[in-house]
């Protein structure tokens, strides 16, 4: 299965930027046997803080259309609208993205879908930014109804507070019950947003291609710290091709019952691990506290209350046995650090 290589930087800063950028994507896919299949770059930016830089705007689609001409490489960018959709005809650009925060909003996708209806348009639908898979599946549904043919699903995760490592969660087990209710429709991974840092990104996109993703949308900046937003997490492109070439695309798993039961189980081992860091931090801060008022850190009762909250979920009497054990190591831990 031949993947699908989406890269670019977050939104285009400037003609110089955008330029070297493609320049340097398109020399490090070449030197690596590697075909970049878009250049992506936000044109149109919504940004959370009233403060933050809303891209551009209509003067990028000139840089653009040259990137298209130079490198032969498909440009894609984000469409809140359907002026927007227009212009971008206007420079030759026939792939947008639905981004997440639209995606939310099912009359605007509506919108979206009829500025493009019966067109050559591809159209890349973001997962919405709340968990709701049938809102992203609605969505996909109205470019698919539009007459639009090449429609793709990219997952960049979710917000959500408890899973705080990721700046949004992955919730794997909402895109993998797409590719099991649409099992034609292409669905891409943005470890970019996703993470919210470069640090996480090659794991999640190594990730994403175990899961049998078809392919990976990364923000790649030629000076990342240099970028108008989201600079923590764009890598530069030496790093983004290195990334794609080590990526071992060969384990995707086909088996979607045991890739769905993976991705609850990765996602509930994200959880205990934050929860119990998160835990430690807490005993930390109580710690501080029994020390100024000088209270005993021992407290039994209080620790017996804590083992029956977790004796009351099952009578499975192996179950009670291993929770004992994990609650006296964890007990026994934060004891220690109060100490
Ligand atoms: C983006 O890809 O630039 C973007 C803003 O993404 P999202 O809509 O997923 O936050
Ligand atoms: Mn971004």
């Amino acid at each position: 299965m031949k993947r699908i290589w989406i890269a670019g930087p977050c939104a285009a800063d400037s003609r110089e930027q955008v330029i070297t950028t493609a320049a340097q994507l398109a020399k490090e896919a070449q030197e690596r046997g590697l075909e970049l299949d878009y250049f992506r770059a936000g044109v149109w930016k919504m940004r959370s803080a009233p403060d933050g830089f809303t891209g551009a705007g209509a003067e990028a689609l000139p840089w653009l259309q040259e990137v298209q001409k130079t490198f032969h490489i498909p440009v894609c960018i984000e469409v809140l609208n359907a002026e927007q959709v227009e212009l971008c005809a206007k420079y030759d650009i026939y792939t947008v993205w639905i981004g997440a925060r639209t995606c939310v909003n099912p009359i605007e996708v509506q919108h979206l879908a009829d500025a493009v209806r019966h067109s050559g348009f591809t159209v890349l639908v973001k997962n919405p930014i709340i968990p709701d898979l049938k809102l992203w599946t609605g969505n996909l549904n109205r470019f698919l109804q539009a007459d639009i043919r090449n429609v793709m699903a990219v997952h960049r995760g979710f917000t959500d507070a408890r899973e705080n490592v990721y700046r949004n969660a992955p919730v794997w087990q909402i895109p993998i019950e797409l590719k099991v209710q649409m099992p034609e429709m292409p669905i891409l991974c943005d470890p970019s947003h996703l993470c919210g840092n470069t640090l996480w990104i090659p794991e999640i996109a190594q990730l994403a291609m175990t899961y049998g993703f078809d392919g990976l949308m990364v923000e790649c900046h030629c000076q990342p710290e240099q970028a108008l937003s989201d600079k923590e997490q764009q890598l530069t492109p030496p790093v983004w091709a290195d990334m794609i070439a080590k990526l071992d695309l060969r384990s995707g798993s086909t088996d979607l019952a045991l890739v769905r039961q993976r991705s609850i189980l990765e996602s509930i081992d994200n959880q205990i691990s934050e929860l119990l860091y998160q835990r430690m931090t807490v005993v930390d801060e109580i710690g501080n506290i029994k020390r100024q008022q000088h209270i005993a850190v021992v407290q039994p009762h209080q620790w017996q209350e804590v083992v029956q909250r977790y004796m009351k979920h099952t009578e499975d009497a192996a179950y009670q046995t291993f929770i004992e054990q994990f609650l006296e190591l964890l007990h026994q831990s934060s004891i220690n650090r109060q100490k």
